[in-house]
């Protein structure tokens, strides 16, 4: 995985980054944290000072009403303390919590809305894109908490090892000492942690794509058939067995140095010098019991706010390396881009010897060759050829979701590098092949934003040109009807057919001057998908219209066609050019009107 190599410089320079973002949201949150770490280290500085005024006073038989006050004090101290904690823990913490994943979320889906498509191509991104919407909400959070126990922690060891240090300095320089070492071998550990994490990453993603298979909807129809469902949970046994593989490759060394950091930061400080302090005490008639009691908790104290000190700031590695991260995508800027966002109606598109390939691991495969073609308003041309041609591509183009290298695009005679890519799609609207179906409304679905009351009037005459009315006298709640069952118990799922149509329906409502339909009757029988063509001729009126089709009894009514081959436009005309010049278009144009014959014959 790049960008995990992080050094300390850098993960420093990626929590500040952390504790920034969270107060640009939160401001009150580091406040809230700092007072609770301070509050604490003081609570355990109290803790050993009163063990040792208690102690020292019964033994030298101080008045009982000055104990009794310090007692109160200190018990006040406590219960003040408490009290802010618990109302840090259920009020404020909740509370900021949920704010702050709001909007660190809102910022990471509109920077993922801005970002090229092109870099969903790349899976090193996209994964690390998922792993940081889906920590988002607990890391920001942690860091801020941490910055906290780092903050009281170090206080906490500074006033202690102080205390220890006048009640014996020897103790204190072997415990601090000792810790030191265990800090040291536990960045060993985490070290091999990390490593071992590296080899596990592709593991996971494996395990984590065929979880997602046995669970999203998409593939439960297809998981049903055939052997792939007995292939995959062999590919994930097989992954888990590497898995458990590259655990037992470290297991040495994470037995070795972890025995060796318990043994230093529990055993020893522990059964040693709690016993060095108990022989002190019996031996020298100056070591008090206060001092007895306060050495013991003292060291207790030490040896856990060091070992908290040395945990939390492995786990700060941890969250530079999630920031980095968040960083790497927050910083990622769209490489489409444009100026003007005033973008003239549309009149002429011009495509110029355009050439492109998509960048695939790193090289780039060529998909369409020099490609020059034509398109006025109000002009319906189609693009034909076999599967893998270029015909969507070449789309996609035009809608500026990639940007094309080599040639040309030109709007209105201007490049279409020169416009604002969000205000120059506003003129253009697709139904690609692969259009999805939102958890809303019906009326959301077509609207493609929040139904308003005014609303009806379009979203109804969107579906009509879509021919969808059939479905829709059907549908319980008319155009409210929730579609899908992810929101509601009450919503409906669609035909491929239907859903088609709906897709198309939101290009209508969308009122685009220019209207790209990618196999738009690619779902429906013959006789829906004639009824749909008429609708859609019908609806377009003046509006220019691009479609792909396979099936070229839809392509009749285009003014111009252009049939692709690997890339390339071969043939170009109007069908009855095209037929008349007995090339390729007219030769799969016979095969499948022979085909659609055979199909009706055998109907009867
Ligand atoms: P058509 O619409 O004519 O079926 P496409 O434009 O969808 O053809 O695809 C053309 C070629 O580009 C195909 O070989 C396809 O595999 C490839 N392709 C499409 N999208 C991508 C992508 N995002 N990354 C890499 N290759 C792609």
């Amino acid at each position: 995985m790049k960008g995990n190599k992080t050094g300390t410089k850098r993960v420093i320079s990626n929590i500040f980054f952390g504790i920034r973002y969270t107060l640009k949201f939160s401001p009150g949150f580091i406040a809230v944290a700092l007072t609770e770490g301070i509050g604490r280290a003081l609570w355990h500085i109290v803790q050993i000072l009163f063990l040792r005024y208690f102690f020292d006073a019964v033994e030298s038989g101080v008045d009982f009403r000055q104990i009794l006050f310090v007692l109160l004090a200190y018990t006040a101290y406590n219960a003040v303390f408490e009290l802010f904690n618990k109302w840090r823990l259920n009020v404020y913490v909740p509370r900021a919590r949920i704010k702050l994943h709001k909007c660190v979320q809102s910022e990471l889906y509109k920077k993922a809305r801005s970002l090229d498509l092109g870099s969903y191509d790349d899976p090193e991104f996209y994964n690390d894109f998922i792993w940081a919407i889906r920590e988002s909400d607990t890391r920001f959070i942690d860091i801020m908490d941490h910055v906290g126990m780092i903050v009281n922690r170090v206080i906490c060891s500074a006033v202690v090892l102080g205390v220890l240090a006048v009640i014996d300095p020897v103790v204190a320089a072997v415990l601090f000492a000792t810790v030191a070492a265990g800090f040291f071998i536990k960045k060993k550990i985490t070290k091999v942690w990390y490593d071992c994490n590296e080899e596990m990453n592709p593991v996971r993603r494996k395990i984590s794509y065929i979880n997602r298979l046995f669970t999203l909807p998409e593939y439960a129809a297809e998981l049903r058939q055939g052997g792939i469902s007995a292939h995959m949970r062999g590919q994930n046994n097989k992954a888990l067995d590497e898995y458990a593989g590259i655990l037992k490759k470290t297991r040495a060394k994470r037995y070795s140095w972890g025995f060796l950091s318990r043994f230093l930061m529990d055993t020893f400080p522990q059964a040693g010098i709690t016993g060095y302090i108990i022989i002190r005490f019996v031996l020298d008639p100056m070591f008090t019991l206060g001092d007895l009691s306060a050495g013991i908790s003292s060291c207790f104290k030490l040896f856990w706010t060091l070992d908290d000190i040395s945990n939390y700031v492995n786990k700060f590695n941890e969250h530079g390396l999630y920031i980095e991260k968040v960083r790497r995508f927050m910083e990622t800027e769209p490489k489409i881009r444009g100026e003007e966002k005033d973008v003239p109606g549309f009149e002429s598109f011009e495509l110029r010897n355009v050439s492109f390939g998509y960048n695939f691991g790193g090289e780039e495969k060529a998909v369409l060759s020099d490609i020059s073609l034509k398109l006025r308003r109000g002009e319906k041309i189609a693009f034909v050829g076999y599967n893998g041609a270029g015909k969507t591509t070449l789309t996609k183009l035009i809608m500026r979701l990639y940007d094309v290298e080599n040639g040309e695009i030109l709007y209105n005679g201007r490049n279409i590098k020169d416009f604002d890519p969000e205000s120059y799609r506003r003129h253009i609207g697709a139904v690609f092949q692969d259009y999805r179906i939102f958890a809303a409304s019906l009326a959301e679905n077509v609207l493609g934003r929040e139904f308003t009351p005014g609303d009806e009037e379009k979203v109804l005459s969107a579906l009509g040109a879509a021919s969808f009315e059939d479905k829709l006298s059907e549908l319980p709640e008319g155009i409210h009807t929730q579609l899908t069952t992810e929101f509601s118990d009450k919503g409906i799922g669609l035909s491929g057919g239907e859903a088609q149509k709906v897709a198309i329906a939101r290009v209508f409502a969308g009122e685009h001057e220019l209207m790209i339909l990618d196999e738009p009757s690619s779902a429906l029988d013959p006789v829906a998908e004639f009824e749909l063509n008429r609708s859609i001729a019908e609806n377009a009126g003046d509006k220019t219209l691009i479609f792909i089709s396979h099936r070229l009894s839809t392509t009749r009514m285009a003014d111009r066609i252009y049939m692709f081959e690997q890339g390339r436009i071969i043939e170009s005309g109007t069908h009855d050019e095209l037929m008349t010049q007995n090339g390729k278009y007219a030769h799969m144009y016979t095969v499948q009107a022979k085909k659609y014959l055979a199909d009706q014959l055998e109907k009867g």
